[in-house]
């Protein structure tokens, strides 16, 4: 089975010029959840990762799931105000404007080891924000994985610049 196969592209969505890469498609097919779930975990099965932290929203799904197989916690990382208690955030900027991402300020412990896990790379700016926060509270960023690659947009190079092992399991062309 071919995991490219079972994204489902959606083109000019959300906006003219986007291709989606809708990942329902994946998730909702039993084996090719099983597969990608399994080829995200396969490369760090042996190495004591404490904690995965999945990115709001689809990185959740992935994440959990990363997180039940390696025996691991799991930390989310939310949009602005989801969270209930004392958080940390940091601002990054979007194609046009900027967001902000929240993680409570007890999610992580000095040194623990953190995977982090989202379903697609693009310019990096989500993951390395996502980096920034998990390492700012000290956390050791030993991964970050993705389903889907769009390696055009130079994401996983920029995170890799930075420190961090990217692994991902399909790429492609174009934005
Ligand atoms: P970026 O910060 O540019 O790396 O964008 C990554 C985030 O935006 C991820 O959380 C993705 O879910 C979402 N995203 C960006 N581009 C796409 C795309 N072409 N198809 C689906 N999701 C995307």
């Amino acid at each position: 089975m071919n995991l490219a196969d079972v994204i489902r592209t959606i083109p000019d969505y959300p906006k003219p010029g986007i291709m989606f890469r809708d990942i329902t498609t994946l998730l909702g097919d039993a084996r090719a959840f099983r597969r990608a779930v399994d080829e995200l975990v396969q490369p760090f099965a042996g190495m004591k990762i404490d904690k995965v932290a999945g990115i709001e929203a689809r990185g959740f799904i992935l994440g959990g799931a990363v997180a039940h197989q390696l025996s691991a916690g799991f930390i989310p990382l939310r949009k602005k105000g989801k969270l209930p208690h004392r958080t940390r955030a940091v601002e990054y900027a979007l194609e046009y404007g900027s967001d902000a991402m929240e993680m409570h300020l007890d999610a992580v412990k000095p040194g623990e080891k953190v995977m982090l896990v989202d379903d697609l790379i693009a310019t990096g700016g989500t993951a390395l924000a996502a980096a920034q926060l998990l390492k700012e509270a000290g956390a050791q960023i030993v991964a970050a994985a993705f389903v889907v690659d769009l390696p055009e947009l130079g994401g996983a190079a920029r995170l890799a610049a930075a420190g961090v092992p990217v692994s991902t399991l399909v790429a492609f062309a174009g934005h």
